[in-house]
């Protein structure tokens, strides 16, 4: 590429964000380049499992017809998990094995990837693989191209959207993000589990296509650590996930390893996985803390969008694809704005905040910004009170000789002394509490329980 050639967008990374943001602008008419640092788009690229897609759909109608899908998902169960015992909810709606399909299905990222980035390539897109990008090249105060290593060299455009991921190095070096500290990220592992099509759809109860993914809070699933396990369905695979956030993960000095290892012997996920044969393992960080943590994700002649804006709801909802494609969106149409104004000004692209703040991307990050505040001040939620809610129900359904008033009179104190007994024990997450909480929970447990649930409501809900 010509030292002199210039585009009117640079896109770097061929992630959700990265690629929806080039589609957009090439099908506007505008000269864009997307850069990837894999060989192929998706090539490096690891998630959970479930691509949630009101945006793709919106810009690519009925995409399930060609894209590279797995399953689509006809609902989920929810486990909250003790070393003893399980409450589970399910969710599953006849409506989710029809078009749209609830938005959600299980996709190969680099499969996925790969077959997005085609259709922004053949919207007019420039792709452009194997091009690590190390840098941003400035005309005093505007960004006006990046620094590609190798070959490609200085690239230039009117404007750059940096899609580039978590780490996003571009995002730090333009100045509108710090390095991030260990309470800002969630260390997601994962394993890609081998077992036939038809022992996943009996076991799953599942027909056709149809898929469902089961879903861990916390508790024992994590070693009572911020976090959560997953299994999702793919045609002849499970991916088996568990996410851990990475500062009460460290304080506790766990190891990676033999956390997943513990997670999948569980007895309420073993069964799920059973005969599997483990065919890939694979790791990555993802952004947490939300609304707080987010930066600055504009400047002149800069935009960034998808994880490299930490765009990512780690609530129940763990949409970071959804965000990632509603934000890559946004930049493009902010684009698109700027240039019929000629000015790529930091003035002239803050129409992109407007945009995300309109959308439920900026709606949703501050609606569960609490969430992790809450997770990270309150650690009893999914440790100890895992364990003396997950009693509650069985000696709720207990089966025995004594009336069921006197029972449930039984359920209620032996609830009580699990909170008691929780708060006078010597687990790391209570010795960490103060000693004024420690009293306070040990004369008054059932108080401070009721107290947590209307505060974890107020954060969750
Ligand atoms: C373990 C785990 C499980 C998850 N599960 C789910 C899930 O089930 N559903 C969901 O919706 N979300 C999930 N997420 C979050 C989701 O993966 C992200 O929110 C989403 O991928 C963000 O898209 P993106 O395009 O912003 O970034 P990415 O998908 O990370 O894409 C960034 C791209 O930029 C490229 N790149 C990076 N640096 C450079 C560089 N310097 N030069 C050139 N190219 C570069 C990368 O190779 C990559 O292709 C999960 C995340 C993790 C870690």
């Amino acid at each position: 590429m010509g030292e002199t050639q210039k585009f009117d967008a640079i896109v770097v990374g061929a992630g959700p964000a990265g690629t929806t943001a080039s589609y957009v602008l090439a099908r506007a008419g505008l000269e864009v380049l997307l850069l990837e640092r894999g060989s192929y788009p998706g090539s490096k690229n690891v998630f959970g499992g479930i691509l949630y897609t009101p945006i793709l759909n919106r810009l690519i109608p009925n995409f399930w017809e060609e894209a590279p899908v797995e399953r689509h998902m006809k609902g989920l169960k929810i486990y909250l998990i003790s070393e003893q015992n399980a409450v589970s909810v399910g969710v599953e709606s006849q409506n989710h094995n029809r078009p749209p399909y609830n938005n959600s299905f299980t996709v190969s990222r680099p499969k996925f990837d790969n077959w997005y980035a085609q259709k922004a390539t053949q919207a007019g897109a420039m792709l452009i693989t194997d091009t690590v990008i190390d840098d941003l090249l400035w005309d005093g105060q505007r960004v006006v191209g990046v620094k590609a290593r190798g070959e490609e060299g200085n690239v230039y455009a009117d404007v750059v959207i940096a899609a580039d991921g978590v780490n996003s190095f571009l995002a730090e070096k333009a100045g509108l993000r710090k390095k991030f500290k260990p309470r800002q990220v969630a260390l997601g592992m994962k394993e890609i589990i081998e077992l036939p099509r038809e022992v996943i759809e009996e076991r799953f109860q599942l027909s056709g296509n149809e898929g469902i993914e089961i879903k861990y809070i916390a508790g024992d699933a994590t070693k009572g650590i911020w976090g959560g396990g997953n299994i999702y369905t793919n045609l002849d695979t499970l991916s088996v996930v568990l996410w851990l956030s990475v500062e009460p993960f460290a304080v506790q000095q766990q190891k990676v390893a033999e956390l997943m290892e513990r997670f999948k012997e569980h007895p309420f996920v073993r069964n799920y996985i059973k005969d599997g044969k483990t065919i890939e393992y694979q790791a990555h960080l993802a952004p947490e803390g939300g609304y707080d943590f987010t930066p600055r994700y504009y400047t002149n002649g800069l935009l960034v969008a998808g994880d490299a804006a930490r765009f990512l709801n780690a609530s129940i909802h763990y949409e970071g694809t959804n965000f990632a494609m509603a934000s890559g969106e946004a930049a493009a149409k902010a684009v698109i704005e700027a240039k019929k104004k000629g000015d790529f000004s930091g003035k002239s692209l803050s129409y992109y905040q407007k945009l995300l703040n309109e959308s439920f991307v900026m709606k949703d990050l501050k609606r569960y910004r609490k969430l992790n505040h809450f997770a990270e001040k309150n650690p009893e939620f999914f440790d100890g009170y895992f364990d003396a809610i997950t009693q509650m129900a069985v000696d709720y359904f207990a089966v025995n000789e004594l009336p069921k008033r006197q029972q449930e009179f039984r359920m209620i104190k032996n609830f009580r002394a699990n909170l008691h007994n929780y708060y006078a024990s010597d687990k790391a997450i209570v010795a960490r509490m103060s000693g004024f909480k420690r009293t306070i929970s040990r004369i008054c447990p059932f108080a401070r329980f009721i107290w947590k649930c209307l505060k974890g409501g107020l954060a969750f809900i």
